[in-house]
C-alpha cells in the first residue's frame, strides 16, 4: 500500500510544489483511504481522489488599505473553494502573517471531509490574509476587512460560499467584513457564520469549537466507560477555541491547567476556574494583551516564555490525563507526544486544525490512546455555523439550549461514524474513522454528480 501512497504523493508534491502542509493534510487522508479504496473500486476508476485533491476554483487577490499614519499598506488576500459535491463552499478566514497558499489548502482541504462528518449540507473552503491584526487599531482592522471583502463579495454568497472566522478573525472582523458585505451587495443575507447576536449569529457559535472538541473527548472516553470528571487538562491557546474549551471542561468536572500564545504558556496547578478564564476572556478578547499577564495577577501560576530553538514545548510536559491542542498546526511533535504519554495523558482531543506532526499521530496511535483528529473533535464550530445558516434561512433563531443540544448530537453522530468506519479489533482508530466517513458522504456525490 505504501507504494501506492507515496506515487500519489509524488504527483501531488509536483503538482503543489514548496506546500508543505497541504502535502501533509493530504498524505495522513490517502494513508486511510488507499486501502479502502482498494475494496471499492469505484472511486478508483472515476479519479475521486485526483479530483477531491484539486481546488475547483481558487482566488488571490491584491488588498491594499491605509494605516492610521496614512501609510499605504499592501497585503494579500485568498479564497479557496475546494469541492462543492455536498454543499455551498463553507470554512474560516485566518488573519495572521504566517498565511500562504499551501496553509489555506490544507485547511480547505481538511474542511470538506469535516463539514461532510458533521452531517450536515456544507462543501469546503477556506480563505484570509497575511494581514496580522495583532497591534492594529480597530480603524486600521475595519480598513483592512473592508478592502479585503471589496474584492471577496463577488465569489461569495449564501448559496455559493459562506466564510466564518479563524485565527484572527473573530467577532469584530466578521462585523467589518458583514457590513461591508451589506453594503457593496445591498443585501440583508447569511454570507458570513459567526455574526453578532443582533443581526443574525446562532447562540453557542463561539463556544462551539471548544465545546464540541471537549464533547468529543466525553464521547471518546464513554467508550471506556469513563467521563471528563476529575480529568486534568493540557490546554493550548488563548483565543476563541481554547477558552471555551476551558470554560466546558469545569462545566463538565474537569480542571484545565494551561493556556498559551505566541509568547508563551502559563501554567496552573490549581486550575483555571470560571473567575480566572472570566480575566482570560477579558484580557483576550477586549485589552487584547499577552498570557503572560496571568501569571502577574494569579498566585501560584507560573509563566515561561517560547523558545524557538527548544526541541519540545514544557507545555506538553505536565502531569494530567487529557491534551487539547487549541492554538495552531503542528504544536505537537514526535517528542511532544512522548512526553504526553509519558506523563499519563490518554485523551487528546484536537480543537485545532492539524496540531498533531504525523510522528506524534504515530505515537498516539501506537499507545493506543484516545485520539480525536482535528477534523472530528473540533467539527462542532463548523457544524454551528451550519446551524446558523439554517436559523437565517428559515428567519428565526433558536434558544441556547437548542442549540446546544443539537450540537451535541452532531459531536455523537461524528463520533459514531469515526467508530463505524474506523474499529480495527478492540482499537478504533479515530483517524481512519474519520477520513473514511467524511470521505464516502462527499465521494458517492461526485460519484452522482458526473465529471465536473
Ligand atoms: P484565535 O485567533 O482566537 O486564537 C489563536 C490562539 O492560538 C492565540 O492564543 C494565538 O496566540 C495562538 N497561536 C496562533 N498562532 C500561533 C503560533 N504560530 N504559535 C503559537 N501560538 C499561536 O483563533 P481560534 O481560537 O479561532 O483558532 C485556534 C485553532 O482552532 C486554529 O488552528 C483554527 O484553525 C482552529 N479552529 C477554529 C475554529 C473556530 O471556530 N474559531 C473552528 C475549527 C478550528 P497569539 O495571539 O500570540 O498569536
Amino acid at each position: 500500500m505504501s507504494d501506492v501512497v507515496n506515487a500519489f504523493m509524488e504527483g501531488i508534491i509536483a503538482k503543489n510544489p514548496g506546500e508543505k502542509e497541504f502535502h501533509q493534510a493530504v498524505r495522513e487522508v490517502v494513508e486511510s483511504l488507499v486501502p479502502f479504496m482498494a475494496k471499492n473500486p469505484k472511486y478508483m476508476k472515476a479519479k475521486i481522489l485526483e479530483r477531491i485533491c484539486e481546488p475547483e476554483r481558487l482566488m488571490m487577490f491584491r488588498v491594499p488599505w491605509v494605516n492610521d499614519k496614512g501609510e499605504v499598506q499592501v497585503n494579500r488576500g485568498y479564497r479557496i473553494e475546494m469541492n462543492s459535491a455536498i454543499g455551498p463552499y463553507k470554512g474560516g478566514l485566518r488573519f495572521h502573517p504566517s498565511v500562504n497558499l499551501g496553509i489555506l489548502k490544507f485547511l480547505a482541504f481538511e474542511q470538506v471531509f469535516k463539514n461532510s462528518l458533521t452531517t450536515l449540507p456544507m462543501g469546503g473552503g477556506k480563505g484570509g490574509s497575511d494581514f496580522d491584526p495583532k497591534g492594529k487599531s480597530d480603524n486600521e482592522v475595519m480598513h483592512f476587512c473592508q478592502s479585503f471583502m471589496t474584492e471577496l463579495f463577488r465569489h461569495i454568497g449564501p448559496d455559493t460560499d459562506v466564510p466564518a472566522g479563524d485565527i484572527g478573525v473573530g467577532g469584530r472582523e466578521i462585523g467589518f467584513l458583514f457590513g461591508q458585505y451589506k453594503r457593496l451587495k445591498n443585501e440583508f443575507t447569511g454570507v458570513l457564520t459567526g455574526k453578532g447576536r443582533n443581526w443574525g449569529g446562532s447562540l453557542i457559535r463561539p463556544e462551539a469549537t471548544g465545546y464540541g472538541s471537549v464533547y468529543f473527548a466525553q464521547e471518546m472516553l464513554g467508550t471506556r466507560g469513563d467521563s471528563m470528571s476529575g480529568k486534568t487538562c493540557l490546554v493550548s491557546g488563548s483565543g476563541n477555541v481554547a477558552q471555551y474549551t476551558v470554560e466546558k471542561i469545569n462545566q463538565l468536572g474537569g480542571k484545565a491547567v494551561t493556556l498559551s500564545d505566541s509568547g508563551g504558556y502559563i501554567y496552573d496547578e490549581a486550575g483555571i476556574d470560571a473567575k480566572k478564564l472570566a480575566f482570560v476572556m477579558q484580557l483576550k478578547n477586549v485589552k487584547r494583551g499577552r498570557i503572560s499577564e496571568y501569571a502577574d495577577k494569579f498566585k501560584g501560576a507560573t509563566y515561561k516564555p517560547a523558545s524557538a530553538k527548544a526541541e519540545s514545548n514544557p507545555l506538553w510536559n505536565h502531569k494530567a490525563h487529557c491534551a487539547f491542542p487549541s492554538a495552531t498546526q503542528n504544536e505537537i511533535n514526535g517528542k511532544d507526544a512522548a512526553n504526553l504519554i509519558k506523563n499519563g495523558v490518554f485523551v487528546v482531543s484536537e480543537g485545532a486544525n492539524m496540531p498533531s506532526t504525523p510522528e506524534a499521530m504515530t505515537a498516539y496511535i501506537n499507545a493506543k490512546i484516545l485520539y480525536g483528529p482535528a477534523k472530528a473533535a473540533n467539527a462542532g464550530g463548523v457544524a454551528t455555523s451550519g446551524l446558523e445558516m439554517s436559523q437565517n434561512s428559515l428567519r428565526l433563531s433558536w434558544t441556547r439550549e437548542e442549540v446546544d443540544q443539537r450540537l451535541q448530537g452532531i459531536m455523537k453522530a461524528i463520533h459514531a461514524q469515526c467508530v463505524q468506519y474506523g474499529t480495527e479489533g478492540k482499537y478504533t482508530n479515530y483517524i481512519n474513522g474519520a477520513n473514511i466517513a467524511g470521505f464516502v458522504k462527499v465521494a458517492d456525490s461526485m460519484l452522482d454528480q458526473g465529471v465536473v
